[in-house]
Parts: C-alpha cells; structure tokens; sequence
C-alpha cells in the first residue's frame, strides 16, 4: 500500500491507541516524562475524533494521583513548586513524619497533566488551585522567565509558555507577573524576528511558538494580528512573519532553524504561529502536506524525518499539523494551547 496517498486516520487511531496501552521499550528512557506521553496519545486521539477509546475515569485517576501536596499549607512560601509529577518514579513517598522529602513535580509536566485533565472533560475547578498557583510564582525569574522545578534548573521560554498556559487553563493569572515575563520573551526576539530560548541565542521554532502562543494566552497579542497591520505590537510581527515564512524549505517542510532540514514538528510549531498570528493562508499548504505525508508511517503515526520510523512526539505534532491544514474529519485546535479548540466543541 502507498502510505503516502492521503492522511490516514485509522491507522493513527491505531497507533495512539497502542502507544496508550503499552509503551515499546524504546521509550524506557522517558519513564520520567510519562504524563508528557500520555499527554501525546490522549490529544492525538481526541484530535482524530476518537476519544472514546480513551478510559477517561482511570486517566484521570492516575492524573490527579500525580498532583504533589505540601505537608503543610505554611510550606507554600518554601520556595517549593507543587503541581503534577511526570511519573510515579519521580514521585517520593512521604517519611514517617507524613513529610514530602524531595519533591520532584515539573512545569511541563503539570501542563501535560491540565492538559489531559481538560481534554477528557474533568472539570479542573475542582483540584487544588490555590496551592498549584501561589507555589507557581515561587519558579517566576527577576527577569520573569521561569524555572521548571525549584532548584538548579535552566530557565526559559519553554517553561514560561507552560506556566501561562497553566494559569490560562485554570482561568486564574496569580501565579505570575505577566508584565515580566511578556517584558522576558520581548527580549527573547532576535534580530532576524525569530525568537531564541534565552535572549540572545540563535531564533528557533520551537521558542518562537512559545512566545507567540504564550503572548497570545496573556492577552498580548490582538487575533489576526497580520490583518490589523500596520499596528502598534509588543513584537515585531513583521519581522517575524517573515522569519516564518523563509522557514518552508524547498521540499514544503517546515524546518525550526535556518539551514536545518524540514522535519515534521515544525509544521505545528512554525504553522502555529502563523495561524496565531493571521497568516495562515501566505504559506505553500499542498507542499507541506505532500511533505508531511512523505513521514507518515505505513503503521500508523509519523516519523521526524522522511521514510523512518514514526515516534509518538512526532506522530502528534503530524496529527496537530494536518489539523491546521483542516483535514477533514479531525478536529479544529486551540493552537495556543496545543490541544483541540475546547470552545469549538463547546465544552
Ligand atoms: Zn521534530
């Protein structure tokens, strides 16, 4: 069978729905990153309108066992971070005392873990949201980035993006300054119009998204910014459209920096940002689909690369990418939130 004919949602239902069940071993590795995991087959699947293969009950049961608690709620001024674990491994059992000894729980993973949480329908009103938000602004930076754990971590775009969409899917924004951190990811914007990590370093996919999306979610950033133009903005819009724009290499892909090949993530961190942003229809979309049909697998799920073997990081941000494209059939996403357009389906 010619796995390149056209996207082939079943057979990505399949594969999620596997990757699900039991990771391969190759994964054993991300033992510690398993909410992200699950995270990526639970939205893949919804995305392909097929949540109900998803015991929504027994996810959300092992979500919220993962939620990490002070043993007191005076330990919240400890400069500690309590939101979600990445996995059972990283979280430490309690000592004789009924205390915490090490607590292991992570920014992008509490993300993941709101995320899955929102997507099956668990109202998140009802978990601990005063502890998760006032020990979220322990992590917020001087230079308002933010650390993804509380102690020797690297600091950047990525996390503070997590943090905004946390604080977006709890509907409360008192666990950080947004004036800093929109002030942070302004620095981050390179003199190409790109965005880096870190202010200074080279622009990348991946951080542009996520300074884009996380402006967008602060309320930074108008909907179809590009039509409004010229306007006033807190970023050079564009400077970075363009930057997008040189992005789609000559075989359709996206690639996440210059002279890099097209890999498949890119269609939904670069195709993201030129959706958020209102230009969505100034990129060649045959010639990205007609490349990204070139990764997708003859089993199922989609490879970085042409003709290799799919991973289920890149299976998602394939089934993100042919949603942005508007397959038919799948659902439409709230793109800067990374998950299906909750308000389109009226939840
Ligand atoms: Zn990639």
């Amino acid at each position: 069978m010619d796995s390149s004919a056209s996207f082939d949602k079943d057979r990505h239902v399949f594969y999620l729905e596997m990757m699900l069940d039991a990771l391969p071993w190759q994964y054993q590795d991300q033992e510690i990153n398993r909410v992200t995991l699950a995270y990526f087959a639970v939205s893949g699947l919804d995305i392909l309108g097929a949540l109900d293969r998803v015991d929504k009950d027994r996810v959300a049961q092992w979500v919220l066992s993962l939620q990490a608690c002070p043993s007191h709620k005076s330990d919240l001024r400890d400069g500690e971070f309590y939101g979600f674990h990445g996995s059972r491994s990283s979280q430490f059992p309690q000592d004789d005392n009924g205390s915490v000894r090490r607590n292991g729980s992570h920014l992008a993973s509490t993300y993941c873990a709101l995320a899955i949480l929102k997507i099956i329908g668990y109202d998140l009103m009802r978990i601990d949201r005063e502890t998760l938000l006032i020990s979220l602004r322990n992590l917020q930076q001087p230079d308002g980035s933010f650390m993804p754990i509380h102690i020797g971590a690297e600091k950047d775009l990525r996390f503070l993006y997590c943090a905004a969409a946390i604080c977006f899917m709890l509907d409360d924004w008192s666990g950080i300054d947004r004036e800093k951190a929109k002030e942070y990811i302004c620095n981050c914007q390179s003199y190409d119009g790109g965005f880096g990590l870190v202010p200074g370093s080279e622009s990348h996919g991946g951080a542009s998204y996520c300074a884009v999306a996380a402006l967008q979610l602060m309320g930074f950033i108008e909907d179809d910014i590009v039509s409004k133009l010229p306007s006033s903005s807190v970023i050079d819009v564009p400077m970075l459209l363009e930057w997008c724009l040189q992005k789609q290499a000559v075989d359709g892909g996206f690639q996440g920096r210059c002279n890099k090949a097209s890999d498949t993530c890119y269609a939904f961190w670069v195709g993201g940002i030129l959706k958020i942003l209102g230009a969505h229809n100034f990129y060649d979309k045959e010639a990205l689909r007609r490349f990204l049909l070139t990764c997708q697998s003859q089993y199922g799920g989609f490879s970085k690369y042409p003709e290799e073997w799919p991973d289920l990081y890149h299976s998602y941000y394939g089934v993100t990418a042919f949603s942005l494209l508007e397959e038919l059939g799948l659902k439409p996403l709230h793109v800067e939130l990374g998950i299906s357009d909750f308000l389109a389906n009226g939840v």
